[in-house]
């Protein structure tokens, strides 16, 4: 039956972030294969999204997909403000379109990836293949990469946020922006009883990426984000001539509930579906470049691919932040203040990309009001 099946050494279902990353960082590897498939419902070629995250790595793959990086990040809250220098890190920021014709070009001169638009319909491991349904064909690989199908196990007693957002991309006539300093996190706005911020990315000093945030268990409708945002940029910004160019709107899930994989072992899931959406911030790129390289190593290596997070206290505490800002134990502006202003910006970064030493996360746990989180924690090692 199998001889009917088109075979390939791997198939990437799903070529958004973590698809393309793979194929990429397989392409540049020394791991031996002749035919890659990459299956997609579209064809990547609109800007559905801006990432922004810090790195470390100013020399990575994707370096020239890179718009632009910073040095320095900016927090502001009722309570405390300032303009952090970050370095070693940067924060970098990639549109979404320019990362898949950065790809896209490159795998498509590249005679062993065949890229083929196709909705994908199931998955399933059989016998030494995993098998990839589309709506025309069947395709099987010794190993499917999965990012298309997301399934997560939610139990009862889970905390899951999502984070919310909707982002004006906007232009002025006139120099307006500081476009050396992002806006990381802007809380001066109602917190509504969840966590609530702007966030201003300037692209150069006439436009900028202007987005209104949430945090929590769901989101609102896109004619509040709209009203928020036009009303951070001409009371707070103090802005009153400008033009909107582009939105973007979107979710990313911050889940207590872990991702599962449901369809056998020739099946690994990757991306979001593969757990990198950090639980207690949304953000998912750098872990899906963490998560993308380390299968990478693992098959240069001819290992076996076990791709579970080593670093499970990371899990714990991202569930007790959770925790804390559902029952709204501290008041989320007052909690990320605290975070900024009692902690080294080194180490907040680094806690916050899970790359961080013992001694760096005593001290960012040590900065926090500890009763609230106690009860957190309590509560979570309970259930
Ligand atoms: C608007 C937006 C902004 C974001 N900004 C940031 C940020 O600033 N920083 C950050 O770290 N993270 C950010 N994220 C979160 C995360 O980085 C992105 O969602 C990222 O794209 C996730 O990568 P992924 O490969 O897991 O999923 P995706 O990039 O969504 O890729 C999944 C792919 O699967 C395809 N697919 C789905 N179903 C099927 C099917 N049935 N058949 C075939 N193909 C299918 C989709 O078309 C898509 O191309 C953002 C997310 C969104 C939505």
């Amino acid at each position: 039956m199998k001889s009917s099946i088109d075979s390939y050494d791997f198939i990437i279902a799903g070529m958004g972030a973590a698809g393309l990353s793979l194929a990429m960082q397989l392409k540049n590897s020394s791991v031996k294969f002749s035919r890659v498939l990459i299956l997609d419902k579209q064809l990547k070629n609109t800007n559905d999204r801006t990432w922004c995250f810090w790195t470390r790595d100013t020399q990575a793959w994707y370096q020239e997909a890179v718009t632009r990086q910073w040095d320095c990040i900016e927090f502001k809250s009722d309570t405390f403000e300032k303009k952090f220098t970050i370095s070693p890190y940067r924060y970098q920021l990639i549109r979404g379109i320019d990362f898949y014709s950065f790809c896209l070009q490159q795998l498509q001169v590249d005679s062993r990836f065949e890229i083929v638009t196709e909705e994908i319909k199931a998955l399933r491991s059989d016998g030494a293949y995993g098998i990839v349904e589309t709506v025309n064909s069947t395709y099987q690989a010794s190993q499917v990469f999965n990012s298309a199908f997301r399934n997560a196990e939610v139990k009862k007693q889970h905390v899951n946020f999502v984070q919310h957002f909707k982002g004006w991309v906007i232009t002025t006539e006139q120099d307006f922006f500081d476009d050396s300093c992002p806006i990381f996190m802007d809380f001066k706005t109602a917190q509504n009883n969840d966590c609530r911020f702007f966030y201003v990315i300037p692209f150069s000093k006439k436009k900028a990426l202007i987005e209104y945030t949430g945090f929590s268990r769901s989101s609102i409708a896109s004619e509040a984000y709209d009203a928020k945002i036009k009303e951070y940029i001409e009371k707070d910004l103090k802005l009153e001539t400008y033009t909107v160019i582009e939105t973007e709107i979107g979710q990313i899930p911050m889940m207590e509930s872990p991702f599962v994989n449901p369809y056998g072992v020739r099946i690994t899931n990757i991306g979001t579906a593969g757990g990198n959406s950090k639980t207690s911030t949304g953000y998912t790129f750098y872990f899906i470049q963490k998560q993308v390289q380390s299968i990478v190593d693992h098959l240069e290596r001819g290992e076996s691919l076990d791709t579970k997070k080593a670093k499970r206290h990371y899990k714990l505490y991202d569930k007790v932040l959770l925790d804390v800002m559902d029952k709204n134990r501290i008041s989320s502006d007052i909690l990320f203040a605290t975070l900024f202003k009692k902690n080294k910006i080194e180490n907040l970064l680094a806690f916050l990309n899970e790359e961080s030493s013992i001694m760096q996360d005593l001290s960012v746990l040590n900065s926090v009001e500890k009763l609230p989180f106690l009860f957190s924690l309590i509560t979570k090692l309970l259930n």
